[in-house]
């Protein structure tokens, strides 16, 4: 087997949902292809394919077989300016669509077009239909020529029929509106995009780059991870790192949609596509273009069309029964009442597009809103499952608390003496020594709790040793080698299996305090606790209490930590807990309560939980924000600090998925009443050719709804 590659295609022409359906059936079609997606929002495809069986020229002549363009790479201002034009055309058949409607109507009733049908010989209509439904007929021709069906294949059988029987007024009005259906549509699609439109707008262009002393402005390409950038007052921050000199206040809300800007100097980090308001700033670089927070949260967004929600998959199956059924019903028509008006009134008015359409289009509008205020949700499926939630687990450290612990009490084991290697140090109390021993063996955990264990060691002075031969036990704690010792510092488990634990003071006493307990042990013996305190975070009852009313029914607290400490907590938020979890044991948790048939939420900090948050129906990351693992490992992740966006994320599935039904029952009605009004005479095909726009702009108006959302 040879090596796959994966290759992003941009795409033009591609105006609505089926459109992606033909594009990758195009493309899948190649020999060396491994798997294709399309992404209407970001006009592209990315391909997996066997470089050797598939050139660029291959994808090139596939995608233009069927009727779209391979864009050049970057197109966008040109792309911006067509877009507008469109946008104008758009507006102007709309106003003509409502005069040539109240004509055909007119017309209709007072037998006008017999007459001018009569006086206008055959060859004339024939041209006017030609060249006014050329680029249709072009694109009906060459998909059928694939064995493909588009919407206006329908249609244009529609017109065949008009013309069969010599209503040449209706045929043009048929085609008159086929091209202002595909210009509601092209305009339906390009809603969709501008919410990405307008995130991507925000990606940093140039860097100022210290190279020896010199600064060379680069384009952001160019940038590389240990460039050293220099951002001046009001300027856009080009990447993500750290400040290594100068002071400014930063406007975050490119990442986290919170405009209070926050306070940077050195050592702080910061990210790309934000601004440092006043002040200068010396930023080293960790992460560049698409590597930096701001550019997996584009690159999310882009990929939630791929992540489809099952409604949707549904309803694109239904849209390839749908021609079948037309064509059955429009030949049952004519076999029952021998009207070839009636049968092309039914080809005319159905509308599949407008099927394909009504999901995404939501979809896009509230990914793409919710980005810009902190919210990353990977995809439709995400949305439609959380809209149906009704178990959210919550992490405690980390997560329910600030994750910033302070170490409040060390306690050493009375009668525990330090090996003779230890007390040489010099007369140092034992409690220090402890603290030094369990911060070097922490020295390269991630957790919190050892960033609190080496914060408390730093605070006193203390110098840290290099541990050797580290492993980290997630969920129970950090074993290492510390000058000989072997120290382990965690949870009560690290000392359950020891036969002689010794006593220490006043250990329940901590415990009643609900603080979190680090047991130090060396070499196999209980030496000592190291008691740590953490804050909670004070958004979370109002955030609980919302999930409640928003129609979650369980709320549970899993933790890690000792079985008083979670029940402190616990009672304080009004839930149930359970303590010393295992991250199997969360795991474990999730998939009971899916057993049961719940749809499970777990929320966790991202990084120590990743493995529940993938086992959830929905896993949402807190501070994902510079923390590309979070980023991968959740199904929504929060750019902010801030409780109150789970709820919101609630809220904005709700009102998606409430857009997307609202959206397949207009679809629906609107091809069923259609149906029936046609088959029986009702509705001539003037009026059903009008018709068509109606579900997409009642798409288009509905999903407009959520772009706006707050
Ligand atoms: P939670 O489930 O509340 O987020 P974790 O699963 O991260 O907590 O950790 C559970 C317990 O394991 C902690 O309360 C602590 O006792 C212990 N522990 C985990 N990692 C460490 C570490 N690096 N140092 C000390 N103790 C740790
Ligand atoms: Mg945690």
């Amino acid at each position: 087997m040879s090596e796959t590659r994966l290759l992003e295609v941009p795409i033009a022409g591609m105006d609505c949902a089926e459109c992606t359906e033909h594009v990758r059936h195009a493309i899948a079609a190649l020999p060396g292809v491994v798997s294709v997606d399309v992404f209407l929002a970001s006009e592209k495809a990315s391909i997996r394919l066997d470089p050797a069986q598939v050139s660029r020229d291959a994808i090139r002549d596939a995608v233009e077989g069927a009727g779209y363009r391979v864009a050049p790479a970057s197109a966008s201002a040109v792309e911006a300016s067509g877009r507008t034009l469109t946008r104008q055309l758009g507006l102007l058949l709309a106003a003509l669509f409502g005069a040539v409607l109240f004509v055909a109507v007119v017309g209709e009733g007072l037998g006008v077009f017999e007459r001018v049908t009569e006086l206008v010989p055959w060859p004339v209509w024939l041209a006017l239909v030609l060249i006014a439904g050329y680029p249709i007929f072009r694109n009906v021709i060459r998909a059928t020529l694939h064995r493909q069906i588009i919407s206006h294949t329908l249609m244009t059988i529609g017109v065949l029929a008009a013309i069969a029987v010599g209503q040449w007024v209706t045929a043009l009005v048929v085609v008159f509106f086929m091209r202002v259906g595909d210009a509601v549509e092209r305009f339906t699609a390009d809603r969709a995009r501008r919410s990405l439109k307008s995130l991507t707008a925000l990606a940093p262009r140039t860097a100022r780059v210290d190279r020896d002393g010199a600064e060379i402005d680069l384009p952001i390409d160019q940038l590389r991870p240990d460039d050293i950038v220099i951002v001046r007052p009001g300027e856009q921050i080009p990447a993500d790192g750290e400040v290594l000199d100068g002071q400014a206040t930063v406007d975050q809300a490119a990442i986290t949609g919170e405009s209070m800007p926050v306070e940077a100097g050195p050592g702080s980090r910061v990210y790309a596509a934000t601004f440092a308001r006043l002040g200068h700033l010396r930023v080293h670089v960790t992460h560049a273009g698409a590597d930096t927070t701001f550019g997996r949260v584009v690159q999310q967004v882009e990929e939630a069309e791929a992540n489809r929600a099952d409604i949707q998959r549904t309803a694109d199956r239904f849209s390839t029964y749908f021609l079948p059924i037309v064509l059955g019903i429009a030949a049952l028509t004519f076999l029952l009442s021998r009207d070839p008006l009636a049968t092309a009134a039914v080809l005319v008015v159905a509308c599949s597009c407008s099927i394909a359409l009504a999901t995404p289009i939501a979809v896009l509008a509230s990914v793409g809103a919710a980005a810009k205020h902190g919210l990353l949700i990977k995809g439709g499926r995400y949305l439609e499952l959380l809209d149906r939630a009704d178990v959210v687990l919550v992490d405690k450290t980390g997560t329910v608390t600030l994750g910033k612990p302070q170490i409040t009490d060390i306690v050493s084991v009375s009668n525990f003496q330090l090996p003779a290697s230890e007390a040489v140090t010099g007369n140092s109390k034992p409690e220090a020594d402890l603290l030094r021993l369990a911060a070097s063996a922490e020295r390269y955990s991630e957790h919190p709790l050892a960033e609190a264990v080496r914060a408390s060691a730093r605070e006193r002075g203390l110098v840290l040793a290099e541990p050797r031969d580290f492993v980290a036990a997630p969920g129970v704690g950090v074993r290492a080698m510390v000058d000989g010792l072997a120290v382990a510092v965690g949870s009560r488990r690290l000392v359950q299996d020891l036969a002689d634990s010794g006593e220490v003071q006043g250990l329940s006493r901590l415990e009643a305090q609900g603080k979190t307990l680090l047991f130090v042990t060396l070499d196999g013996q209980l030496a000592g606790v190291l008691a740590a305190a953490d804050t909670r975070r004070t958004e979370v009852p109002a955030a609980l209490a919302e999930l409640r009313m928003l129609g979650i029914r369980h709320i549970e607290l899993l933790t890690g930590d000792n079985e008083q400490a979670a029940n402190a907590l616990a009672s304080e938020l009004g839930v149930p807990c359970r303590a010393n979890l295992l991250p199997e044991d969360k795991i474990r948790i999730v998939k009971e309560y899916q057993a049961q048939g719940h749809t499970v939420v777990m929320v966790g900090d991202g990084v120590n939980d990743a493995p529940a948050l993938a086992q959830a129906d929905v896993g949402i990351a807190m501070a994902a924000a510079g923390s590309a693992v979070a980023i991968e490992a959740s199904h929504v992740a929060l750019m902010r600090d801030d409780w109150t966006l789970v709820p919101e994320a609630v809220r904005i599935a709700h009102r998606t998925m409430r857009v997307v039904r609202m959206n397949l029952g207009l679809t629906g009605v609107y091809n069923v009443v259609g149906l029936t009004l046609a088959a029986f005479g009702i509705l001539p095909p003037i009026l059903a050719a009008a018709a068509q726009s109606l579900p997409d702009l009642g798409i288009l108006g509905n999903s407009s709804r959520l772009l706006r959302q707050k």
